[in-house]
């Protein structure tokens, strides 16, 4: 039986307006994810307020803050990547932003050259216009971070897996470089997900994920999130709060939804994708395939111990002679969407050098380890046979571009 509410008082319009505050006091636990889109909250008391606003006390004040459904992500986030803390922001941009602006201090970041496209330009744009100092380095083993790490660098930042090229980070190794040196290491572990790799559990100081990608899964919100010790998630927060970027309600929701069929999505894909670069290595037609489940691929047992034979993600590349090869390859497929992103039910095809990396002449694309016939697949969870059949006839509409 329905609970009965107190019914609102006053006249019509107020009634109208306070009625939308009384609502049932649910004892019980709802099977789905809860949602409350409250910009603000009221207390019993007014010094209440004061409490909540200082964060003397549990619970909430204003949404700009956190939410209680952004509690729900925080916790499962935490869980997930075996960290005592998590925190979330309204993309995988601003937790990076967030996380390097707690880290750094006044030092000098230090990121890996096989960077995330808006990782660049946010880390530029933090350059030119708040004054920070970056440098770039290839950092994928322990020897070449210790080679690059100066005294002046306070915060170093490296992804998991590297897009395009599929390149897979030492991530242990590292972090015990960033230890002994006393440097935080924050991994940008999108590609992965907690699902494959936990890099906090490896000895990183921080993990940061766009929530967009794998953890919410279904193409449909913006997200980013980090993962870490109660202190750096702390000033997270608060820089998050100060600076207005924390996630809203209704995006927490649709993670925390997306998040409970995480480890179904990243098997499905991840057997998709070995499918895929299986047949696309075995039909000769193409080079280059890059692919961390492929036994020729120069990380690949580093990959299978880091993520623990749970998979190798559901990205991978390949070359086709030239641009017009490659376009005519995009151009064609009709299961793979053209389109940006990755880590959905959906798959999409990318052709860098005329979208992600147009900027780049080909002497920098080649720098980037791209080639103008580069294809980029991030693989969905479709059936395996419509995603092979799909490839097979691009390739052949690829062999004769219009
Ligand atoms: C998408 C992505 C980001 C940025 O995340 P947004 O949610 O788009 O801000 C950062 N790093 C990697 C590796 C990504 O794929």
């Amino acid at each position: 039986m329905e609970p009965t509410l107190p019914r609102p008082r006053g006249g019509f319009a107020t009634r109208a307006v306070q009625g939308a505050a009384i609502v049932p006091d649910v004892a019980q636990t709802p099977v789905g994810p809860a949602i409350w889109p409250s910009a603000t909250w009221s207390t019993p008391r007014s010094s209440e307020v004061g409490a909540l606003l200082e964060d003397a006390a549990p619970g909430y004040v204003y949404g700009r803050y956190d939410n209680p459904t952004a509690t729900t992500l925080h916790n499962v986030v935490a869980s997930l990547h075996e960290a005592p803390a998590a925190w979330s922001l309204a993309s995988g941009t601003a937790a990076i932003h967030g996380l390097l602006s707690v880290l750094r201090g006044k030092g000098r970041v230090l990121a890996t050259s096989r960077l995330y496209g808006g990782t660049w330009a946010l880390l530029r744009r933090l350059r030119d216009e708040a004054g920070w100092q970056v440098d770039h380095a290839d950092l994928l083993t322990p020897d070449s971070l210790a080679a690059a790490l100066t005294d002046e660098h306070t915060v170093v930042h490296v992804e998991t897996i590297a897009n395009p090229s599929t390149a897979v980070a030492d991530l242990a190794g590292m972090a015990q470089v960033c230890r002994a040196r006393g440097v935080a290491l924050v991994v940008d572990n999108t590609f992965a997900s907690p699902y494959l790799c936990r890099p906090y559990a490896l000895g990183a100081t921080a993990v940061v994920e766009s929530a967009t990608k794998y953890l919410a899964g279904h193409g449909d919100v913006v997200a980013g999130v980090v993962a870490g010790d109660d202190e750096v998630v702390t000033a997270v927060r608060e820089h998050a709060f100060e600076l207005g970027g924390s996630l809203g309600p209704f995006e927490a929701w649709l993670v925390v939804r997306g998040l409970q069929t995480l480890p179904l999505r990243m098997r499905a894909s991840g057997a998709n994708a070995l499918a895929l670069a299986r047949a696309l290595a075995a039909s000769g037609r193409v080079a280059r395939v890059r692919y961390p489940g492929l036994e020729d691929h120069p990380q690949h047992r580093l990959a299978r111990e880091q993520f623990g034979g749970r998979g190798f993600g559901g990205v991978l590349s390949f070359d086709l002679p030239d641009r017009a090869a490659a376009e005519a390859f995009a151009d064609s497929c009709t299961v793979f969407a053209r389109a940006a992103s990755l880590g959905g039910t959906h798959s999409l095809v990318l052709h860098p050098a005329s979208t992600s990396h147009r900027q780049l002449d080909d002497g920098a694309l080649a720098a980037a380890g791209l080639g103008p016939g580069t294809i980029r697949l991030a693989v969905g969870i479709e059936d395996e046979h419509d995603l092979l059949d799909d490839v097979r006839q691009a390739l052949a509409a690829a062999d004769h571009p219009r």
